[in-house]
């Protein structure tokens, strides 16, 4: 942007004030890990006075090493290694560690869709991944070698990522709901050896067939030499004498003692594809030893985790989320994590509600999508449960919009729970900007401060901080444990799009401003801004507006070009059930964000639509409304993309 001597360009305008604020609930903070604020700003100033001193001290307390290391961080822009020299494994950290007070303790919990429920105990969960660590190892998988697992949410998917991590294969785990396509792409990048699978899964009262999918890619995959199929639906599969062989007769032949190996603290622990948000998804590397610290204290300090815990992430293992806060984080700490198999719909939109009064869940952590979803369906589903266990919650995906934010904690919460929207990212690794539950005030609609060791910063292309308030561009100055070491395959493309946009800073590729107390507020995709006669507008604001109207579900803004302005705003909306579609309806929501926040933000056009794109991990797929706002044909990765009807339907509407 052309800018003024002496003046700074804005790089992206806000309009939205949220003035609402949030205490930790009384007596939290009392028994939390961080007790107050002036704890958490203790803790901080610690940690960014001297990071490595910092992060040294917690990897010394908090996780079991075979060796120490020699050098905490040697940085070479933009090039980490942690803990250099240490020797030390995720699944010794996870299990073996756990066994002497835990070895009775549930680690992990799980419902499937139909129902049944099963207990895995520390000491079961150690001897089962032991057993398929053997298995693996039995098949030719060593150190370095890579393995797949596309599986349905099974406990068995936890205990194959904890297998590989226990040997040093690393995983590369492909969520169950894509095509053969796109496991067949990730095959092939990603050159992997082994593929674990399953016959099937249950998702909304169906099964979903994997095997054939998996038969499909692998045709096309040469790499691969064996799959391992897990009998879960229990359906005629075809089975290739020689290359496929059936989980529980393999496993069967191997025994519980499997020694966990003195990994390198740099020996990659996996690779995982992107959402494909903003375009193709990119092959994320994380290492063993940073992953291992930063997950885990992110999970203790952020979910306030303790023994009596029940924890349920909502996030299928196919995501970070599912990595960092299903398994790694929470087993590290020694926690309960509760996982379910399958749709929250299923038999009836009450399912996630009845299952916490069930298993008397205690902390919650689901994605904004999911929260909308459940305001769609109705009040009365939660209402008809005992929510009473819950005492924290938290959200992931995408910004949350304040009205969601409200409701989260209001119907679900009883107001008694604080929230923790927490930003971060697949290259992350961990969350990165949340409050700490005990400690920090909230805003509906802000992730708050960044996590002790987390230099977050607002930014003008150039790397200047913006002022207060000014919207500019989200970025990390200074590195931390879990950050991705590379792109699989090209360390160009790394550096390029993390380390090559503001000089000497992690570019995380969102819109965010801080306010006058510091806190952060996501504004959405930088590449998703629209400018409106040279003002740069954020999709997050309009789009909470646009919600913050009773007849709205969910809105997803875009511009269109134009030859006056540069760019219109166009909204796709979805309205609550029961809420008529009209054209007077479209008027009164042009006039209400006009209202909430200016004429500036009025969408030239609003469309009604039955659904927005999504990705499979939930997020609003805007490049895609971009292209059918615009009129031209849809370029670019729909491989992620959840529904394609939904695509057609917008085009034909
Ligand atoms: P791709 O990088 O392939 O486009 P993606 O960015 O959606 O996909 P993820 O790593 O799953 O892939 O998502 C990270 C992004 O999700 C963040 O960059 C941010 O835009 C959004 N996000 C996650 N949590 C939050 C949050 N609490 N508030 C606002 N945005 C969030
Ligand atoms: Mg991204």
């Amino acid at each position: 942007m052309a800018s003024e001597p002496g003046h700074r360009a804005i790089e992206i305008e806000s309009i939205l004030q949220e003035e609402r604020r949030f205490k930790p609930p009384a007596g939290f903070g009392e028994r939390a890990w961080i007790g107050d604020f002036a704890a958490y700003q203790q803790l901080y100033a610690r940690s960014v006075a001297d990071p490595e001193a910092f992060w040294a001290d917690l990897a010394q307390k908090e996780l079991h090493w075979f060796a120490p290391w020699q050098q905490v961080l040697d940085w070479q822009e933009p090039f980490a290694r942690w803990f250099v020299g240490g020797k030390i494994n995720l699944s010794y950290n996870c299990l073996d560690r756990h066994l002497p007070e835990r070895g009775d303790k549930t680690a992990i919990l799980w419902e499937g869709e139909p129902g049944e429920v099963r207990a895995l105990s520390y000491a079961q969960l150690h001897a089962e991944v032991c057993r398929f660590a053997n298995a693996l190892k039995s098949l030719g998988v060593g150190r370095g070698d890579v393995v797949a697992i596309y599986m349905p949410l099974v406990p068995e998917a936890a205990i194959a990522m904890l297998a590989c991590a226990r040997i040093g294969a690393p995983h590369t785990v492909i969520f169950g709901g894509f095509s053969g396509e796109a496991v067949r792409d990730r095959l092939n990048d990603a050159r992997a050896k082994v593929v674990v699978t399953a016959d099937g899964g249950f998702r909304k009262g169906a099964i979903v067939a994997l095997k054939p999918r998996v038969d499909e890619a692998v045709a096309q995959a040469t790499s691969v030499q064996h799959i391992v199929c897990l009998r879960r639906t229990g359906q005629e599969v075809a089975m290739q004498p020689g290359r496929d062989l059936w989980w529980n007769e393999l496993v069967a032949r191997h025994s519980s003692d499997c020694p966990a190996e003195a990994l390198d603290s740099e020996d990659v622990l996996f690779i995982l594809y992107t959402s494909g948000t903003t375009g193709k998804p990119k092959g994320v590397v994380h290492t063993t030893a940073g992953y291992n610290l930063y997950s885990h204290i992110t999970s203790k300090w952020i979910f306030d985790l303790r023994d009596e815990d029940v924890y349920w992430c909502t996030a299928d293992v196919g995501w970070i989320t599912g990595h960092s806060y299903v398994v790694y984080g929470p087993l590290s700490n020694g926690a309960t994590t509760f996982l379910y198999e399958g749709a929250p719909n299923q038999p009836d939109p009450g399912r996630f509600w009845q299952m916490i009064e069930k298993h008397r869940i205690t902390i919650f952590y689901t994605a904004p999508t999911a929260i909308r979803t459940f305001i769609k369906w109705g009040d009365e589903w939660p209402k008809r449960h005992d929510l009473g266990s819950l005492r924290l919650l938290a959200t992931v995906g995408e910004p949350i919009n304040p009205e969601a934010w409200i409701w989260y904690h209001r119907v679900i919460g009883g107001e008694r729970c604080p929230i923790c929207d927490t930003w971060w990212q697949t290259e992350t690794g961990g969350i990165m900007i949340t409050p700490l539950p005990g400690a920090t005030t909230t805003k509906p609609g802000s992730a708050t401060l960044p996590f002790p060791g987390i230099v977050a910063d607002v930014v003008d292309r150039e790397g200047n901080s913006c002022e207060a308030n000014e919207g500019g561009y989200l970025v990390i100055r200074k590195p931390w444990p879990s950050m991705l070491r590379t792109v699989y395959g090209d360390p160009e493309r790394y550096r390029q799009n993390y380390w090559g946009q503001v000089p000497h800073v992690y570019f995380a590729g969102d819109g965010a401003r801080r306010d006058a107390d510091g806190y952060f507020w996501v504004m959405g995709r930088v590449d998703d801004v629209i400018s409106v006669s040279g003002h740069r507008l954020g999709t997050m604001e309009i789009e909470s507006a646009l919600v913050s109207h009773p007849a709205v579900a969910e809105a997803a803004v875009v511009g269109r070009p134009d030859d006056i302005k540069g760019e219109a705003i166009v909204a796709f909306v979805t309205v609550e059930a029961g809420v008529e579609q009209t054209a007077p309806l479209l008027d009164e929501l042009r006039a209400h964000v006009v209202k909430e926040i200016g004429a500036l933000a009025r969408p030239e056009e609003i469309r009604y639509a039955e659904a927005l794109p999504k990705t499979r991990s939930g997020k609003i797929m805007r490049r895609l409304l971009r292209s059918l706002a615009a009129g031209v044909e849809l370029t670019g990765d729909t491989s992620t993309l959840e529904d394609r009807s939904v695509l057609e339907k917008l085009r034909d509407g």
